[in-house]
C-alpha cells in the first residue's frame, strides 16, 4: 500500500469549496462572495498606498535580508503593541507569526504547553471554520457558547452569557475582537463588560482573535473591548493578522501578544515561542513585517495607512446600505435590514443552504452554505445582480 495510504483526507472546508465551484464556474458574470478579502470598486485586491511606498523604500534603500530573530521583529512588535494597547502602556510577551493563523497556532500550542490539552477551547458557534482544527490539531477539545439569536442574524447576549458561565474554570474562550467572521455580528460595546465579568468570575482564559482592525467602527473603537480584558486581568492571549487592516495577505504577517507577565514569565513565555518556531519555520517571514514597522514608524505613512483604512471601512458601509435599499426595492421590505447592522467584511444573510445553491446553480453568484456573504466583494457593476437574484431564490 502506499505509504500515506492510511490517512483519511480531511474535507477542505466549506470557503475552499465555495472559491473552488467559483473558480470552475464558465459564467462571465459570475460573483464570488465566498472569499475573505476585501476588494475595491474596481474588484481588486487593493495595494495600499503606504504599503507601496514602504515597498518602495524597500527597494530603494537595497535592503538586504539576513536571517533575524525566531520571535521576528521586536520593533514591529513594539509598534503593534502600542497601535492596539495603546502608547505607554506594558509591552506584552510577543512574537511575530505567520499572520493572524500562525499567531492562534503558536498560541494553542503554548497554551497545551502550560495547561495541558484537557482544558476545553469554546468558540463562538458559528466561528471562523479554522479555529476548531487550530486547536484540535494542539490537542483541546472543543465546545461551542450560543452566538447568534434564532434568527441568526443578531447577537444572543444571554445565551452567550449562559454558556460561558456554565465553562468549567480554566477553560480558554475564544473571542473575535470585532467583525465577527462569519457573521459580521458583534456584542454591542455595552455587552462587553458583562463578558470580562463572566471570564473574570469563572476563572476563564481570554483568545482574543482579530483580524479585521480598523474595518467595524474605526480602529480605536475596534481596540476598546481588546483593552478592555486586558485592563480586566484575565488571563489573555491575544492574535493580530495585519492581512485585512494592511491588505497584506500573501505576505504572512501578525503577532501573538500575551500581556500581564513578570520578568520571569514572560522570558519563559518567550523561550516557548522561540522553541516553537525554531521547529516550525525557524523565523518569521521578513518582507511584509518590515513593511508594517515602516508604515507605522513614520508618522505620515501611517496617517496616510489609516487614511485609507478608514476609506475602506466606510464603503463597506455604503455597500451595505446600499445593498440593504436595493433589496428592499426588489420587493424584500426590511427583510434584509440586519445586513446593514453587521460589522466588518462578512454578513450572515439568514440565507438557507437551498437559497445559497440556488444562487449558485440560477444566477452565477457564489456564497458560503451556512449563507455567509462578504460584502466588500460587491461594487457598483454586481450590486444589482446580487440584489435581484437574492430576492428571486427569497420569494
Ligand atoms: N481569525 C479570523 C477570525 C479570520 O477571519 C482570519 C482570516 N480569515 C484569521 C484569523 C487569520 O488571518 P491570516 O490570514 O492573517 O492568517
Amino acid at each position: 500500500a502506499h505509504l500515506f495510504g492510511t490517512l483519511d483526507a480531511p474535507e477542505p472546508d466549506e470557503i475552499l469549496r465555495s472559491n473552488q465551484a467559483f473558480a470552475a464556474d464558465p459564467r462571465a458574470h459570475k460573483v464570488n462572495l465566498g472569499i475573505g478579502m476585501y476588494y475595491d470598486a474596481n474588484g481588486r485586491v487593493p495595494l495600499m498606498r503606504a504599503v507601496s511606498e514602504a515597498q518602495r523604500r524597500i527597494v530603494d534603500g537595497g535592503v538586504p535580508w539576513p536571517y533575524g530573530p525566531a520571535l521576528g521583529s521586536e520593533t514591529l512588535r513594539a509598534h503593534l503593541a502600542a497601535l492596539v494597547f495603546g502608547e505607554g502602556t506594558p509591552v506584552p510577551v510577543s512574537a511575530q507569526t505567520l499572520g493572524g493563523t500562525g499567531a492562534l497556532g503558536m498560541g494553542a500550542t503554548l497554551l497545551a504547553e502550560a495547561i495541558g490539552p484537557d482544558a476545553v477551547v469554546a468558540l463562538s458557534t458559528p466561528s471562523w471554520p479554522n479555529h476548531a482544527p487550530i486547536f484540535a490539531r494542539a490537542g483541546f477539545t472543543i465546545r461551542g457558547y450560543r452566538y447568534l439569536d434564532d434568527a441568526g442574524t443578531a447577537f444572543d447576549r444571554e445565551g452567550m452569557l449562559a454558556d460561558l458561565a456554565a465553562l468549567p474554570r480554566g477553560s480558554v474562550v475564544v473571542l473575535h475582537a470585532g467583525c465577527h467572521n462569519p457573521t459580521g455580528v458583534d456584542p454591542a460595546p455595552e455587552d462587553w463588560p458583562a463578558i470580562v465579568e463572566i471570564l473574570r468570575a469563572h476563572g476563564l482564559i481570554a483568545f482574543v482573535d482579530a483580524a479585521y482592525l480598523g474595518f467595524g467602527a474605526g480602529w480605536s473603537q475596534d481596540c476598546a473591548p481588546i483593552r478592555l480584558v486586558r485592563d480586566s486581568g484575565v488571563a489573555m492571549l491575544f492574535s493580530l493578522s495585519c492581512s485585512k487592516s494592511f491588505s497584506l495577505y500573501g505576505e504572512r504577517t501578525g503577532c501573538l501578544m500575551i500581556p500581564h507577565q513578570d520578568d520571569a514569565a514572560a522570558r519563559g513565555i518567550a523561550a516557548h515561542a522561540a522553541a516553537y518556531a525554531r521547529t516550525q519555520y525557524s523565523i518569521p517571514p521578513g518582507h511584509g513585517a518590515r513593511i508594517v514597522e515602516i508604515i507605522l514608524g513614520d508618522e505620515a505613512l501611517r496617517a496616510d495607512w489609516l487614511a485609507e483604512l478608514e476609506t475602506m471601512r466606510g464603503r463597506i458601509i455604503d455597500l451595505r446600505h446600499a445593498l440593504v435599499s436595493t433589496l428592499a426595492a426588489e420587493g424584500m421590505g426590511d427583510r434584509m435590514g440586519h445586513l446593514g447592522r453587521q460589522h466588518g467584511l462578512f454578513s450572515q444573510s439568514g440565507l438557507t443552504r437551498a437559497q445559497v445553491a440556488r444562487l449558485a446553480a440560477e444566477h452565477a453568484i457564489h456564497a458560503i452554505p451556512d449563507g455567509r456573504i462578504c460584502i466588500a466583494a460587491l461594487n457598483e457593476g454586481n450590486l444589482g445582480h446580487v440584489a435581484r437574484a437574492t430576492a428571486e431564490v427569497c420569494r
